[in-house]
């Protein structure tokens, strides 16, 4: 096991494009850290860079002590999890998972026992004499994960590995993972487009765009406290409220209403300075009677969240999100007050957090 450092981790693709902007990023021994962003921005590279599948154009990668940046895939002691799980149709579990260690040349009597209690960790026991046409999805994924642990690496890396199950079998396979990740200890990378996912998962984070990381930290950090737009606007199952203001005196005047400048930013702002006033729709709470410093205008969304409604308030023609408890849901038209909760509202000035 070993930690994973990259340096200024720049790759420009033969046509141009510049996947990695020069990464910074320090992953400590036996984490289990997330890779997150939208479509395109560089996440598949990143890990293909760190498994020696790209060539860095620029920058550093450490593993361990040792700089691995001009180190041959094979010899770099990382695993890789495919999205596709790259099983070999004709070999059957046992194969499957052993197939590293046959690379390695470990006799066969040992490759067939590692095997055997690997599978038997992941719950495959009773599978191992099949092939991967005639397993489900996620048997297929379990197989997948059990070549990779027999590899023993000092380091897995995953990309997007639950993205080929049905929605309960993802849930299923999360909670299998990060227990997994726990008892192995293992540095893991993961890479997903699902934030709910990373939020759930891995015990820090980073959300990149366009090539560059826009914020590490842990799931909560990222959550609670969004760097900049772009993460706030990124992270959340209901999008923040990211509303234009401007300071007038001891208030800030968002969508046409007086609110209190947030504890966090006293004495930070300057009179007549315009903001963007940051708040998540599940830290705001609804009042039906009107209430100082908050929202206030008419019900003209409102959406089922299973528990929960999100009931969008039309305040002076702009939109503003707040989520209600099951059973207090307001009726359409009705007039009602958003009420950001103390200490939750954020300012962004120039798009970063204040
Ligand atoms: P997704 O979530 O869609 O898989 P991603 O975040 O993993 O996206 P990458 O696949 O790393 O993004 O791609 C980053 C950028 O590099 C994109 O603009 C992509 O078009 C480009 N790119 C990826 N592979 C190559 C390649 N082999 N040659 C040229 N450009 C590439």
């Amino acid at each position: 096991m070993a930690a994973i450092e990259l340096k200024g981790l720049t790759k420009v693709y033969p046509g141009g494009v510049k996947a990695l902007d020069s990464l910074d990023l320090e992953i400590p021994d036996g984490e289990f850290f997330a890779l997150l962003g939208p479509s395109g921005c560089g996440k598949t590279t990143l890990l293909r860079t760190i498994a020696g599948l790209e060539t860095a154009t620029g920058g550093a990668i450490v593993i361990g002590d040792r700089d691995v940046t001009g180190v041959q895939p094979g010899a770099r002691d990382v695993a890789m999890v495919f999205q596709d799980y790259a099983l070999f149709p004709h070999m059957d579990v046992t194969d499957n998972i052993a197939y590293p260690l046959r690379i390695k040349k470990v006799a066969k009597a040992a490759r067939a026992e590692k095997a055997r209690e690997v599978g038997e960790r992941l719950g495959l026991a009773h599978l191992m004499d099949r092939r991967p046409g005639q397993l489900s999805g996620g048997q297929q994924q379990r197989v997948a994960l059990a070549r990779v642990m027999a590899t023993q690496a000092q380091a897995f890396l995953f990309d997007e590995p639950l993205s080929n199950l049905d929605a309960r079998l993802r849930l299923e396979a999360r909670t299998f993972l990060k227990k997994l990740q726990r008892e192995l200890g293992v540095t893991t990378v993961f890479v997903t487009h699902d934030q709910a996912e990373a939020l759930a998962m891995a015990d820090r984070m980073a959300v990149m765009e366009n090539g560059l990381i826009r914020q590490i930290g842990t799931p909560a950090e990222v959550f609670q406290r969004p760097a900049n737009t772009f993460v706030a606007s990124f992270i959340g199952s209901t999008p923040m409220n990211l509303l234009d203001g401007q300071v007038r005196g001891e208030r800030l005047e968002v969508a046409g209403c007086k609110l209190p400048v947030p504890s966090s930013v006293e004495g930070r702002l300057s009179e007549g300075e315009q903001i963007v006033y940051g708040v998540r729709p599940e830290y705001m709470t609804y009042s039906t009677e009107p209430v100082e410093g908050a929202f206030g205008g008419r019900v003209s969304i409102m959406e089922n969240l299973g528990a929960a409604h999100l009931v969008t308030l039309e305040v002076n023609d702009t939109l503003v999100q707040v989520v209600v408890p099951e059973g207090s849901e307001p009726p359409l038209g009705a007039e009602g007050f958003a009420v950001p909760k103390d200490g939750r509202a954020l300012v962004y000035r120039d798009g970063n957090v204040v």
